[in-house]
């Protein structure tokens, strides 16, 4: 089989997801099945400590085009997204959420639009979040406003990562040595020609959300530092700002005392110390990001190791490898 046999990838990131995968597989085959194409699904199992390994063994046992990129440990979302994508083979490269949030009968129009425009990336998004609670719409509000200020207009709103990339886009994304890598950034940000489907985002079909709010938050702080150093001019900024302050401070300290009043000055002092420190401690955390950037760079550890390949296995069994 040549490496572009396949027509299509789907890329499936899964952790301790048991209760969905079974639900998943109900929606997602007939979809694929009807294309009428050859195609694989790239599950990739992020270190799923609960049934998923057991469940998905079970499920490919019955569905061939099933493989089962297994992750050793827990890597995280975008670690796992990236995993499936630099081993899937297909021409074009979906990727959805295990949860059936995104759903899996428009990969078809997804696909059927790359090929008719011609265009190396289609996104889906999302245009009804009312399924998401308040709270996460507002923080998804807040999280686009702010990526699109500092990364760029090209980023669409409200387009997680449920999306289809062309094979080209897939091996350009390669070339980014990323450690932390944001994919919904690393994408746009690559420049592809590129469209979109709408769709909407239904509810968990089971089990509990796997990012809770501390992973939103790094990811969040991933998404900045990764693309911006925005944040560190910032803190120029404020440096500025507070010297600014000083100096004013400084000057009516001066004609306080030069009128020959008594000052207490112990206010003013204390005001100014704390004011300073705080603006120093931002700067120094704000410092703190990139040098860990710069530290994980350096230390230029892969983001997952591998522990199976179902399609590998089984081309080990052929013969082939
Ligand atoms: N996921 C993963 N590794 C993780 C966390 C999540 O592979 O460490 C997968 C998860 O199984 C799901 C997708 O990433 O398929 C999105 O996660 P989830 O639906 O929990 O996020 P939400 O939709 O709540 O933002
Ligand atoms: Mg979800």
């Amino acid at each position: 089989m040549g490496p572009l046999s396949l027509t299509l990838s789907v890329v499936v990131p899964i952790y301790n997801e048991e209760a969905v995968l079974p639900l998943l597989v109900e929606r997602l085959r007939p979809v694929l099945d009807e294309l009428r194409e050859p195609y694989e699904v790239v599950a990739v199992d992020d270190g799923s400590s609960d049934g998923s390994a057991a469940v998905l063994i079970g499920l490919a046992r019955l569905w061939p085009e099933l493989r089962i990129v297994r992750l050793r440990r827990n890597s995280g979302h975008q670690a796992a997204l990236s995993a499936g994508l630099f081993r899937s083979r297909g021409e074009y490269v979906a990727s959805i959420d295990a949860d059936l949030q995104d759903p899996p009968e428009k990969i078809p129009e997804m696909l059927r639009l790359a090929r008719t425009e011609n265009l190396d990336i289609v996104y889906g998004v999302r245009t009804d979040r009312s399924t998401d609670n308040r709270f996460k719409r507002w923080t998804a509000g807040a999280y686009y406003d702010l990526i699109r200020r500092l990364v760029g207009k090209n980023v669409p709103r409200h387009a997680g990562d449920f999306r289809l990339l062309s094979r080209s886009t897939v091996e350009a994304l390669r070339e980014l040595p990323e450690r932390a890598p944001v994919l919904r950034l690393m994408v746009p940000w690559i420049g592809f020609p590129s469209g979109q489907v709408t769709y909407t985002r239904a509810e968990r079909a089971a089990g509990q959300t796997k990012y809770p709010l501390r992973k939103m938050l790094l990811l969040a702080v991933d998404s900045v530092t990764s693309f911006s150093a925005a944040p560190l001019r910032l803190a120029t900024w404020l440096g500025v700002g507070g010297v600014g302050l000083c100096a004013l401070l400084l000057v009516m300290t001066m004609v306080v005392y030069l009128s020959g009043h008594t000052v207490p000055g112990w206010s003013s002092l204390f005001v100014a110390t704390l004011f300073i420190g705080a603006v120093q401690l931002l700067c120094l955390g704000l410092l703190g990001e990139y040098v860990g950037r710069v530290y994980t760079a350096v230390q230029n550890r892969p983001p997952y190791f591998i522990a199976s390949d179902s399609a590998a296995l089984a081309a080990e069994d052929d013969g082939l490898v």
